[in-house]
């Protein structure tokens, strides 16, 4: 399947630095973890479109803390989140696991659990010629999400798991932090020019106002030190050091 033309993904910057992801096909939308609901509830309906579902990737409530109003404004929308989080994310009445293939606005989407920042996260996988992932906070641009509750194991072995998905994938990250990403990243390779080209990218974007992702994995391969350190032991070091970064 290929995300037609009439599909389209659209990103609200909400609180500090969340990015609620608008999944549109045709007069449908899916919503992808809203933190909050207000502007989303706005576009829902300025656009005149129907709420089918809700994704959410794991339970922090500035990734799930809109979804009881959305519940109320649009009763019969599926709220798909992992059958283990059924006490933190109580209202889902979709629940998933991992390799759970699933239909969603008319197209194929599978379930990847990534653990690592909480216990259960989970991904999102459009399976497409052009794929798309929404991968909540596992992954960021330059950077990866804070281990939380899981391992630096498990959070290594997520990356991995990504690290396989075709290199066309588009990634929707749940924060704007490449910037702050890639600063920390040049402090640790002062030379490398990848870094510096992307940062000057980034920064133009934001400029103008632009988020600065999706990014793409063929890209991310290249500038993110987390998904290039070779073994644990170099993922742990890196993890800690960046926890240390402000
Ligand atoms: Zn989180
Ligand atoms: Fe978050």
């Amino acid at each position: 399947m290929e995300l037609n033309k009439e599909q389209k993904i659209i990103g609200l910057r909400v609180l500090n630095d969340n990015i609620i992801w608008l999944w549109k096909n045709n007069k449908s939308i899916a919503v992808i973890d809203p933190a909050i609901s207000q502007p989303v509830i706005k576009y829902i309906k300025s656009n005149d479109l129907n709420l089918e579902a809700i994704l959410q990737t794991h339970h922090h409530s500035d990734h799930i803390g809109g979804t009881e109003e959305l519940i109320k404004e649009w009763p019969n929308v599926k709220v798909i989140a992992s059958a283990k989080e059924k006490d933190r994310i109580p209202f889902q009445n979709l629940s998933v696991k991992d390799g759970d293939n699933l239909i969603i606005l008319n197209q194929e989407v599978q379930v990847i659990e990534v653990i690592g920042h909480t216990k259960s996260h989970i991904a999102f996988y459009l399976k497409n010629k052009n794929p798309v992932l929404f991968i909540g906070d596992t992954l960021f641009s330059a950077g990866c999400g804070r281990v939380f509750e899981g391992t630096y194991r498990q959070m290594f072995n997520s990356l991995k798991r990504i690290k396989k998905l075709p290199k066309n994938t588009l990634i929707y990250c749940a924060h704007e932090y490449t910037k702050n990403n890639l600063e920390w990243a040049l402090a640790q390779e002062p030379t490398n020019n990848n870094l510096k080209i992307k940062l000057r990218e980034v920064e133009g974007k934001i400029a103008s106002k632009e988020l600065t992702i999706p990014c793409k994995l063929a890209d991310e391969m290249r500038i993110n030190l987390f998904l290039r350190a070779k073994n644990l032991e170099e993922f742990t070091f890196l993890r800690a050091n960046k926890d240390l970064w402000v």
